[in-house]
């Protein structure tokens, strides 16, 4: 065993590598030093975001619908209502980072049951409904 162990290189940052957090069951857990994003990796699956990230609300929300555009209206009542504008806008900015350089699946953040297409249409959709609500 090497003594600069380190995890997978963060999808971000490139060639950066992750620091291992902790295992939870067959979960582990990841953080990159450099952009500070936390992710996970189930079992032999793919890495993907961890729960701190600004996408995981609102795939959760719709975690269980075939169809998650669908529901953009409501996500967007239930994610947004509270949030402040400054955080509203960071998760703008990860959904659209994401959207434009694909890192992971993002159905396997939340465990979503819809495909990988219809859950990036669902973000593209929910992250332009944000936006209107918030601009003046
Ligand atoms: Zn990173």
């Amino acid at each position: 065993m090497a003594a600069d162990d380190k995890g997978p290189a963060c999808p971000r940052c490139g060639s950066v590598g992750l620091r291992f957090v902790q295992a939870t069951g067959d979960t582990s857990h990841y953080k990159c030093p450099s952009c500070r994003r936390d992710y996970k990796r189930k079992g032999s699956g793919s890495l993907t975001f961890g729960r701190t990230n600004p996408m995981f609300q609102p795939l959760f929300a719709v975690r269980s619908e075939p169809d998650p555009e669908e529901d953009v209206g409501f996500v967007t009542d239930m994610v947004a209502a509270d949030m402040p504008l400054d955080a509203i806008a960071a998760m703008v900015r990860e959904i659209e980072a994401e959207l434009a350089q694909p890192s992971q699946q993002v159905r396997e953040i939340a465990g979503n049951v819809a495909s990988e297409e219809k859950c990036r249409k669902f973000l593209a959709a929910f992250a332009a409904a944000v936006q209107a609500r918030v601009e003046p």
